[in-house]
């Protein structure tokens, strides 16, 4: 088989993250970060190996970066990069797999923007940026929302009127998508399961959290639903509010639409609970201190992910393992087991001994014998971006 090359493209409105993925190689040859875009103190910074960088461009944008990062990227890969894959938030309902960028498909993604006003106009920078830096090497975008496009229409439709489904496409679309199916379609082989005959819990549990309903090798339903904003309590999103929120807050506090967005999406989650800190590690650490903040913090989410998941059951034929995944997901034990803690009516109970033994960044087991499978499987959200992209590669 011959060797492959493709550059992993994130976008924010003031930051790029890269990372050259060859599909063979479990490390990245070379990965690193763009950011303070626009800004005086925008800089590039990248690893190659133990190797560490940072290159100042001052009021650099997207293609600034890029043109810092190509000839280094280049040089790596001795000029062979087969394509480039890049992460795009939301692709409404009209992308639902993996789409070769050409002009028409950016208008698509312009046009659906107001679906994701902070995160595709960001992508959209990038993608034009990586086209003129290279307009003859193939790209592709990848949708946070395209694996959840299977859902049926009972788990995607809001009890709204028709016509904000029908006329303004208001409906539950889920994010982290690329996630979601990496890490189940990986369960299901580390299982020695088929995917096509196998179902799934996944909780991706990261600053953004989410959890999805796998079966047969497709989301059947997930948490998040028009934005990101709906489902599990996050690092600083409040997940699910009663909607009467808004209205009451308006008329009792005043507050503005903007306002109320602020509160709920960059003040709330982890950090409006615990009053402290949106990091896992630094509440868990608190907790052991005896924080009270950071203890009812890791309550409420262990909670609110334990209830959703529960919910996400009802998708389900039957419950072949509930799988963990992300930043906490992957390294918190204490997570894991107190949210298993309240799954006892799913059958599931955690093995205490393997749950705090699992060596960090390695797929495992960690359930009791004769119960349903609880697995910890490491997400790759570059190396599934860098498969998709790849099977435009002729
Ligand atoms: P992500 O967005 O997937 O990078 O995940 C970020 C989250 O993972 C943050 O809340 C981190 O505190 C959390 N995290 C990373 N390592 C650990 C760890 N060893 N224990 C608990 N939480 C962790």
């Amino acid at each position: 088989m011959v060797s492959r090359n493709i550059l992993v493209i994130n976008c924010g409105s003031s930051s790029l993250k890269f990372a050259l993925v060859n599909p063979e190689q479990s490390q990245f040859a070379i990965s690193g970060l763009a950011e303070c875009l626009n800004t005086p103190q925008a800089v590039v910074s990248w690893k190659i190996g133990e190797d560490k960088n940072t290159l100042s461009i001052p009021s650099g944008d997207h293609k600034d970066a890029l043109s810092k990062i190509m000839p280094l990227v280049q040089e790596i890969c001795h000029g062979k990069l087969d394509g480039i894959g890049h992460r795009v938030v939301h692709g409404g309902h009209i992308f639902t797999a993996p789409t070769k960028i050409t002009p028409q498909v950016l208008s698509e993604i312009e046009r659906i923007s107001p679906l994701a006003p902070l995160h595709n106009p960001a992508a959209l920078q990038g993608m034009r940026a990586a086209l003129d830096v290279y307009p003859d090497l193939l790209q592709v975008a990848i949708f946070d929302t395209a694996f959840h496009q299977t859902m049926p229409e009972q788990a995607f439709r809001y009890c709204i009127p028709e016509d904000y489904y029908s006329k303004h496409n208001i409906r539950r679309y889920g994010f982290h998508g690329t996630s979601h199916r990496y890490v189940s379609h990986q369960t299901a082989e580390f299982c020695n399961l088929p995917v096509d005959n196998s179902h799934w819990l996944t909780a991706h549990l990261g600053n953004g959290s989410s959890t999805c309903a796998v079966s047969n090798g497709k989301s059947v339903d997930t948490s998040m639903g028009l934005t990101p904003q709906e489902g599990v309590c996050m690092g600083t999103r409040s997940g699910d509010v009663d909607p009467g929120l808004f209205g009451h807050l308006s008329r009792v506090l005043g507050m503005s639409i903007n306002e109320i967005e602020n509160l709920l999406t960059k003040q709330s989650g982890l950090l409006g609970l615990s009053g402290l800190s949106n990091d896992m590690r630094t509440l868990e650490q608190s907790r052991e201190e005896g924080h009270k903040g950071a203890t009812l913090a890791i309550e409420v989410f262990c909670y609110r992910l334990a209830k959703s998941l529960a919910s996400m059951a009802c998708a389900l034929p039957r419950l072949d393992g509930l799988i963990f995944t992300g930043g906490i997901g992957e390294n918190s034990s204490l997570i894991r087991e107190l949210t298993v803690s309240w799954l006892k009516l799913l059958g599931l109970e955690i093995d205490t001994q393997a749950n705090t033994k699992l060596a960090r960044g390695t797929a495992g087991l960690i359930n009791k014998p004769n119960t349903p499978r609880i697995v910890v499987m490491p997400t790759n959200e570059e190396r599934q971006i860098a498969l998709d992209t790849l099977l435009f590669v002729k």
